[in-house]
């Protein structure tokens, strides 16, 4: 077996059962190895007991059953936790456990890199080096949850918001979102799943129509002219074009809101015009609005406006009639904040 290998965690349940088939492996052997793989999060397969010795024996010929490695990780002063993950090949990618009062959320990456260079974010300085693997993905959650002890409870929402654009890997997150969701593998209900794009327009109706998933849009700019710097992705995908397709795409409606993010950064989209043009820009789209303050990094010429300037922004939006938080920023001691992955 060498890390060449197909890995069991490449495949939602529906693709093992037919790749079993092909093996001359009875399908529903594919039920037992998804029961172990994520509901006992047991990977060694001389442990699942269940299969006949033979079968353990041909699988682990055949396959891998892990994907990254814990390499390092760090704490934040306020229970977030960063782990820094390694490929077979050695590349690093990064998740962010994110402990609130109910839930455990686990921000995970789609991408080593990322090829949009957003201006402000750390990531976009990287480039892109490739797309994360079906098996890659999931396994950032099975990793996490393997820091967990009981007290502090399961991962109960992953937000698809580290490393990397996820529409741009959108087969091999689809078939992961399809492992978290099922009720035989990770068992997450899909709406404690969100998955977030920078505007790549067009895949944005395909990645809704999987099912009642939450879907973030990285907005962070009022006007062509900013986002274009802010977003680059944007001179492709302008914003009446991003905006019409969630207008009139079905599948966004006051059932399933979109989330637009709106990271505010000192002079540049923080201004009250900026407060009073966000509103008309998403008007007739179902939405919530979650303010960011910029989170620093090396080389950024960006940083977070005053208190006080990001509490009237969020007022003035609020006062449109706008649904909008202003969020804390978690994790900026250890640098796993939003825009701070890259690998150090
Ligand atoms: N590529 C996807 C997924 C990453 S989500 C996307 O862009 O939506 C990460 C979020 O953090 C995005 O909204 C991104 O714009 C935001 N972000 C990037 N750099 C940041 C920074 N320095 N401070 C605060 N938020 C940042």
């Amino acid at each position: 077996m060498s890390s060449n290998s197909p890995n069991l965690k490449d495949y939602s349940l529906a693709s093992l059962r037919d790749r079993f088939s092909e093996e001359g492996i009875p399908a529903y052997r594919a039920n037992q190895v998804m029961a172990w793989l994520y509901q006992r999060d047991v990977d060694d397969l001389d442990l699942m007991t269940d299969l006949s010795v033979e079968l353990r024996a041909a699988l682990a010929e055949r396959y891998e059953t892990r994907a990254v490695e814990v390499a390092q990780a760090d704490q934040s002063s306020d229970g977030t936790r960063k782990l820094a993950l390694t490929t077979h090949e050695g590349h690093r990618i990064e998740a962010v456990i994110i402990p609130e009062a109910r839930r455990n959320t686990l921000c995970i990456s789609t991408q080593v890199g990322c090829p949009l260079a957003c201006d402000f974010c750390a990531t976009g300085t990287m480039g892109l080096t490739r797309n994360l693997t079906t098996a890659e993905i999931v396994d950032q959650v099975c990793r996490a949850k393997g820091c967990l002890d009981e007290e502090d409870g399961v991962i109960s929402n992953v937000v698809f918001m580290g490393m990397g654009e996820p529409l741009l890997n959108l087969a091999a997150v689809k078939e992961a979102i399809a492992i978290m969701t099922d009720p035989r593998g990770m068992a997450l209900a899909p709406r404690r799943i969100t998955v977030s794009t920078a505007g790549v327009v067009p895949r944005i109706p395909e990645l809704i129509e999987i099912g009642p998933i939450n879907l973030a849009v990285s907005l962070h700019a009022t006007t062509n002219e900013v986002r274009d710097v802010l977003v680059p992705i944007n001179r492709k995908f302008p914003l009446e074009v991003l905006l019409e397709t969630l207008r009139k795409d079905p599948n966004v409606n006051k059932k399933r809101p979109v989330f637009f993010e709106y990271t505010l950064l000192e002079g540049m989209n923080d201004s009250l015009e900026d407060a009073d043009r966000l509103p008309d820009l998403v008007r007739g789209i179902p939405c919530k609005i979650n303010l960011i303050p910029a989170n620093p990094h090396p080389g950024s010429r960006y940083r977070a406006p005053e208190q006080d300037v990001m509490d009237r922004f969020a007022a003035r939006v609020h006062e449109h009639g706008m649904r909008v938080t202003l969020r804390r920023s978690r994790g900026a001691d250890i640098a796993a904040a939003c825009g701070q992955l890259a690998n150090a």
